[in-house]
């Protein structure tokens, strides 16, 4: 709390009371923290990679690089950690862009069903290297919505990627446009995968929150995407949903008005 105290004067110059301000700043100090936290997650999550490829470079020209099999390990290593850190600033970016709403839709007539099937062809292979069956079964009536086609497929890509990740080897992910009853549309991707414990439903939204550090880490994420989807599906005025159930699977629903929403 922050107070402050001044003299009320007349014209004279007496003095005719007080006045007191008492400022709630519970709500900056909260923001002040979240954004150092965010600093140091981010610079955290960019030491990580940086030292691992500084690491194996110096290894390599130490002289590894002249023994063929770790030539090849390391270097492969290198790579993969700078895709990392290439899709953690791309991620990071985006996000900034986002939260500064330096962004406009580019709002169209979009036919969901086809935005589905381009976002299905994005990470079939992935689903393949694991043996996920990827299940779509397109609605008979043409689906469509006042929207950013490019970002309905980051969205939906965001969650079909999440899903497949989270999933074992041999498990099911479901893709499904149903009507939301007088708005518009509900697409939901669900799984049959490790599922999220109700505690930390609400905070998987967050920028940089993972339900399991280990987990996550060995998917290669940025625990950025569903905050990028949040925010998107905000721009949009629509609204995400979770269920999920440990063990068993989640199912992630995006729920997207027919006609734009007025701001
Ligand atoms: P990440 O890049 O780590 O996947 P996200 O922001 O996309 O980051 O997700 C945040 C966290 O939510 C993940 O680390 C994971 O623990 C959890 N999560 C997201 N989707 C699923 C899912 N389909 N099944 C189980 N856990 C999930």
């Amino acid at each position: 709390l922050e107070v402050l105290v001044a003299p009320v004067l007349d014209p004279e110059g007496h003095n005719r009371g007080i006045v007191i301000v008492f400022h709630d700043i519970t709500q900056l100090k909260k923001l002040e923290r979240i954004r150092q936290d965010f600093v140091a997650n981010v610079s955290h999550e960019l030491k990580t990679p940086i030292t691992s490829i500084k690491g194996f470079a110096e290894t390599l020209l130490d002289g590894a690089m002249y023994k063929e099999e770790h030539l090849k390990h390391f270097l492969s290593i290198i790579h993969k950690e700078a895709e990392r850190l290439h899709r953690l600033v791309e991620d990071l970016l985006q996000l900034s862009q986002i939260e500064q709403r330096r962004f406009g839709l580019n709002w169209q007539e979009v036919n969901l069903t086809e935005v589905l099937h381009n976002s299905l062809q994005v990470v079939r292979a992935k689903a393949e290297v694991k043996n996920i069956e990827l299940i779509f079964m397109p609605p008979d009536e043409p689906a469509v919505v006042e929207a950013d086609p490019d970002r309905v497929q980051q969205i939906v890509i965001n969650l079909l990627s999440n899903a497949i990740t989270y999933t074992p080897e041999g498990g099911e992910v479901r893709l499904s446009i149903d009507p939301w009853p007088d708005k518009g549309y509900r697409i939901c991707v669900s799984d049959t995968g490790m599922g999220i414990n109700k505690e930390e439903i609400p905070r998987i939204f967050e920028r940089f929150y993972r339900v399991d550090w280990a987990r996550s880490r060995a998917s290669g994420g940025t625990d950025l995407g569903l905050a990028i989807v949040k925010h998107l599906v905000e721009a949009h005025r629509g609204e995400i949903t979770v269920e999920s159930e440990p063990g068993k699977g989640s199912i992630f629903c995006v729920y997207l008005y027919q006609k734009r929403q007025e701001q």
